[in-house]
Order: structure tokens, then C-alpha cells, then sequence
């Protein structure tokens, strides 16, 4: 399942491959992967003509803004093309008139040469153009109005993660997996940040104390920080794949995550793993507080 560096890594590539680029064909099967929209003919007009301007990320969706085909559209503002890649979605940029690939659902043209093609298995994945048009630069789509802070982008010291911990009686795995708490992690960085921090997945958020809050504050930014660096983790069945189809290179670098009977690297006792509400947790039980 992508998380925050997965998608910041296709985030980065597709603004660089992408910018000032025109979208000038758009072929869209109508089903669950643009399933906001009623028909795809009405995603495909809303797309065509337009100009890539940025590559934003908010949380775990992709948000590619795009200038107008025509003044109409130019002066009502910015097109946004939202995206999230779900279980199992990839955005892979190919040449144009190669075969697309099974559970290839949206297929954006380039022009002669390139291509952005979805690919989606499991179609949790989505792509909505969202219709809060005139929103200005920066400003997220209605849409992910509910998103809370990014813990890269947003969360900026300690003491303003101390703020946002502060009286949430929440278990702490949970609430750094809720979407509206921070945006962007997921069930694997939740895990490898406490393991960083030496805090346990059942700690109450209110408990914390200066100290732990500032050790989780740094886990969470040198984690996602140096995930992103190594271009974002792919596990056993490699269905994270970045736009050009490589592998990520984190995944050899996780001390917890699916460890569970291997020595922890801390202490070299040995690293369990427990399931609360039907999800794994890995931890080492003497590191973790
Ligand atoms: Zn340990």
C-alpha cells in the first residue's frame, strides 16, 4: 500500500516529466477507478486540452494542477486532476502505442511520444477532477478538505506535534494512522517510526512526555525523510512501483516492519508481532515503551 514517500516519489517524477506538458488525449474506462465522475466522457472533456502546471501531494493523493484548455476554463481558475493510488495502483509513463498492460484503467496522452497510464488491480484506487475549481495555489480540492496536517510539509517543530497530541487519549498507532490526524501514513511507517521513537503502537497519545513527543517528532521526519531518499519501500509482491516501473530501495532497510522472530537491531532480543483490530503490528517489546 503506497504511503507518504511512495507517493512523494512518484510525486517528484511526474512534476519533473510532466510540467508544462498538454494533456491531449484522454482514454478512460467507465467503472469504479474514476467512479465520482458519471460517465468517462465527462472525465475526458474535463481533462483534454489542459496544461500541466505542478505536481502537489496532499496526505497520500496526487493533486496535478492544470491551466486551461480554453479562456473559459483559464479564467474560472485551476483545473485539478486528483489521485490515489489505493491498494494497488500504479501511475507508469510509457510510450505512447505500447500495449497497455491488464487493469490499465485511464490512459493520459502525452502527445506522440508519452503517456501516464493508471494501473489498478484491485481498483481501490481513484482519479477525480475535482470540481473546486478557483481554488488558488496551494489550496488542496475540496474534496481532501478533511485531510489533516502533512508531517513533512505541515508539522514543523516538537512543540507543534506536542500541540496536536495533546489531550487525544487515542492509542498512538491509530491516531498516527488516521487520516485526519497527520495525512500520509500508513500501517508499515507507523510501525518503523515507533520502533524509532521507543514507543509502543498501545501508548495513549496523552501520555507522552516532552522527551518521547520529541523523539517521535524526529522519527517521523527522519523516517519518511530517508524513505523518500531511497525512493520508497516494495514489498514481497512488488506492486509498488515508481513512473519509469523500478522497485523502491527502502525495503531492505526496515528494522520492524515484517520482522516479527528476527533479532531487533537495538537490542537483539527478538521482534513480535501482535494483530489488534484485524492489522499486524511489529515491535520489539523491550525497545518500545
Ligand atoms: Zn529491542
Amino acid at each position: 500500500v503506497p504511503e507518504l514517500p511512495e507517493v512523494e516519489t512518484i510525486r517528484r517524477d511526474l512534476h519533473r516529466e510532466l510540467a508544462d506538458r498538454r494533456i491531449q488525449t484522454v482514454v478512460a474506462a467507465a467503472g469504479r477507478s474514476i467512479r465520482r465522475h458519471p460517465d468517462a466522457g465527462g472525465f475526458a472533456a474535463a481533462l483534454v486540452g489542459t496544461t500541466v502546471t505542478a505536481v502537489d501531494r496532499r496526505g497520500k493523493y496526487l493533486v496535478v494542477r492544470l491551466h486551461g484548455a480554453d479562456d473559459r476554463v483559464q479564467v474560472s481558475g485551476t483545473t485539478l486532476l486528483v489521485i490515489h493510488l489505493g491498494m494497488s495502483g500504479q501511475l507508469l509513463l510509457t510510450a505512447a502505442g505500447e500495449a497497455p498492460q491488464v487493469h490499465t484503467h485511464v490512459i493520459l496522452g502525452f502527445g506522440p511520444e508519452l503517456e501516464l497510464r493508471f494501473v489498478d488491480p484491485r481498483t481501490f484506487g481513484e482519479m477525480f477532477v475535482s470540481a473546486s475549481r478557483g481554488a488558488s495555489a496551494g489550496e488542496p480540492p475540496c474534496e481532501l478538505a478533511h485531510l489533516g496536517p502533512d508531517p513533512l510539509a505541515d508539522v514543523r517543530s516538537a512543540a507543534q506535534l506536542g500541540r496536536l497530541l495533546h489531550a487525544r487519549t487515542t492509542k498512538l498507532k491509530p491516531l498516527l494512522m488516521d487520516q485526519c490526524f497527520l495525512a500520509g501514513i500508513g500501517n508499515l511507517y507507523a510501525d518503523e517510526i515507533l520502533f524509532a521513537a521507543r514507543l509502543r503502537y498501545d501508548r495513549s497519545a496523552a501520555t507522552l512526555t516532552t522527551a518521547e513527543i520529541r523523539r517521535l517528532y524526529a522519527a517521523i521526519t527522519g523516517i519518511l525523510e530517508t524513505a523518500i531518499a531511497h525512493r520508497g519501500s516494495s514489498l514481497a509482491d512488488e506492486q509498488y512501483r515508481d513512473v519509469f516501473g523500478a522497485v523502491g530501495d527502502f525495503q531492505g532497510r526496515h528494522l520492524v516492519y515484517d520482522r516479527a522472530g528476527r533479532p531487533c537491531t537495538r537490542c537483539r532480543r527478538t521482534i513480535i508481532r501482535v494483530k489488534t483490530g484485524g492489522r499486524s503490528s511489529y515491535l520489539c517489546p523491550y525497545c518500545q515503551a
